[in-house]
């Protein structure tokens, strides 16, 4: 079975979570077939055009593959994090949301200037959470190199949000 494939299998629809309406894709049964965990960080792998000099990983579960990913390509991991979570000094983006706004932040000196970062997520829906990790990582003069994520909701096009930063966006599976 081709990756893609698995991991549809595997991904579990949760109707009207977190409220009515909305479809949410639960990848925690992923994380019970730990070599589809190692086929999906391969699959991540293999379709990088160049090896990034940082992966960066949304809260929380950015977090969790973007980690293993970093860990095998041997290159920093950086989180970002709502606003307040982080201990070192931070710098910060506002973005909008569907009702008011947010804030994400990394530490100060989480990025080198001029690096090639890619910024990884669980699922892209509207795109508004990985744009403004886009303009965090531009903010510290590094790069996005590209974004990855295991689901693209392509009938949300948020990739149309990100493309100002990069054309290399990575969905292992598309809805
Ligand atoms: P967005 O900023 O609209 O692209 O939303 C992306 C963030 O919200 C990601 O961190 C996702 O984990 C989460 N998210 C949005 N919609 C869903 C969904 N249908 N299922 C699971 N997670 C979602």
């Amino acid at each position: 079975m081709s990756l893609e494939a698995e991991i549809k299998k595997t991904i579990r629809d949760i109707p009207d979570f977190p409220k009515p309406g909305i479809v949410f894709k639960d990848i925690t049964p992923l994380f019970y077939d730990q070599k589809l965990c190692t086929d999906i960080v391969d699959g991540f792998i293999q379709k990088m055009k160049t090896r990034p000099d940082a992966i960066l990983g949304i809260e929380s579960r950015g977090f969790l593959f973007g980690f293993l990913t970093a860990n095998k390509l041997g290159v920093p991991f950086v989180l970002v994090r709502k606003a307040g979570k982080l201990p070192y000094k931070t710098i910060k983006v506002d973005y909008d949301l569907e009702y008011g706004s947010a804030t994400i932040e990394m530490h100060e000196d989480a990025l080198k200037r001029g690096w090639n970062v890619i910024i990884h997520d669980d699922l892209l829906a509207t795109g508004g959470t990985a744009e403004a990790a886009a303009r965090l990582v531009e903010k510290a003069g590094a790069k996005v190199a590209g974004f990855d994520f295991i689901v693209g909701l392509e009938f949300l096009n948020g990739k149309s949000k990100l493309v100002n930063h990069t054309n290399n966006i990575t969905c292992l599976v598309q809805y």
